[in-house]
């Protein structure tokens, strides 16, 4: 049995966990295993429907009134407790920070390796090593390694692999249970969540990205892109320096220690394209760039490109688009 680590926001299930359990459908077919999912805390019913579309054959539905609020270490425990009782051969979650930071602990707690952020994985024989290929050193290089271990476990770096349904299992089976847990798996635990103003899309799921970084000026220096954003359906990102200086809050940082984004398009206006934030912006089909600079390493990224003073190019771009729909 393969177990995925299934995370979900209001019953949705992210896309990450869907291209997890893509990944892990095709390992559990490659050894004739089913796909089992864990799912964690009490707002998991809509999810549960959703799997098995996903091939899940089996939801696991850890409960805990204390699971309502992400908690890692409670998380992992409810891995651990689950791997205990049902014995598989991989346990695979997405790449994200949530499911990264659960498998490094799952790893502490049984001893086991963990390959983070694989790209592609290559089960081979029951009981051997896995060959896997994974981003490391913030997605600038591709490593090969051999994953041992009684139990495999691994992440899946983001929007590496495409989601795709099915073969649907029938209605799939649901197995809740009361996971083993101590107050002290609650040590750490999310004590607020912020909700998105209505209507508005998160930075990793939306299809237009418009990035400002040092040269956009100023924190008021970003109106001019948020209308941008706003016309074209999207939202706005930003660099390091802004989010450092203050003009932007951290949600906004698009990078290594950002936000990793996957629009049809980013706009990257007074970026310069280091590597950091780069990576963060490796899932974007095309770039356009607006820098005064012709040299500027970003432009090496761009499909195309504005030479030109984003406080000049940003509110031109606005009243052409207004102009084209008639606002
Ligand atoms: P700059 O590098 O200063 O570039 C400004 C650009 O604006 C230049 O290209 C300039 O030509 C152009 N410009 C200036 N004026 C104008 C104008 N009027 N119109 C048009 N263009 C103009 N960075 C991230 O972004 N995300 C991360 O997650 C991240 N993580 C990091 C992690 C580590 C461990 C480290 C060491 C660094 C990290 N960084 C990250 C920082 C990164 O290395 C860069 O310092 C940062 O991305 C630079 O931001 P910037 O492009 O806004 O600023």
């Amino acid at each position: 049995m393969i177990v995925a680590l299934v995370e979900h926001d209001g019953g949705v299930v992210s896309e990450p966990s869907l291209q997890t359990l893509t990944l892990g459908r095709r390992m559990a077919e490659r050894h004739g295993e089913p796909l089992a999912a864990l799912i964690v805390g009490s707002d998991a019913g809509p999810v549960i429907d959703a799997l098995a579309a996903h091939g899940v054959a089996t939801v696991h539905h850890a409960v805990d009134d204390r699971l309502d609020r992400y908690a890692p270490e409670a998380w992992a425990m409810c891995l651990v407790d689950l791997m205990e009782r049902t014995g598989p051969s991989a346990v695979v979650a997405a790449g994200t920070d949530r499911g990264n930071e659960v498998m490094a602990r799952v790893g502490a707690r049984t001893g086991l390796p963990v390959a983070a952020n694989c790209t592609e994985v290559e089960p081979g024989e029951p009981g051997t090593p896995y060959l896997v290929t994974r981003l490391r050193w913030g997605g600038s290089l591709l490593e090969d390694a051999r994953l041992h271990g009684d139990v495999k476990l691994l992440t899946v770096a983001p929007h590496v692999v495409r989601a795709e349904e099915g073969p649907a299992v029938g209605e799939g089976s649901v197995e809740e249970f009361s996971p083993k847990l101590q107050d002290a798996d609650f040590r750490v635990q999310v004590a607020r969540q912020e909700g998105r103003p209505a209507g508005k899309v998160s930075l990793p799921e939306a299809r237009v990205v418009v990035g400002g970084g040092r040269g956009v000026g100023g924190p008021e220096g970003f109106g001019p892109l948020e209308e941008l954003a706003e016309l074209l359906g999207g939202v706005v990102g930003c660099s390091r320096v802004v989010t450092s200086l203050g003009w932007r809050p951290h949600t906004d940082q698009v990078g290594q220690t950002g936000v990793r984004i996957a629009p049809d398009v980013y706009i990257a206006c007074g970026i310069s394209g280091a590597i950091q934030h780069m990576v963060g912006a490796k899932g974007a089909k095309r770039i356009l760039v607006v820098n005064t600079d012709p040299q500027a390493p970003i432009l090496a990224h761009a499909d195309y490109a504005i030479i030109g003073d984003v406080q000049q190019v940003v509110p031109a771009l606005v009243s052409a688009i207004r102009e084209a729909k008639g606002r």
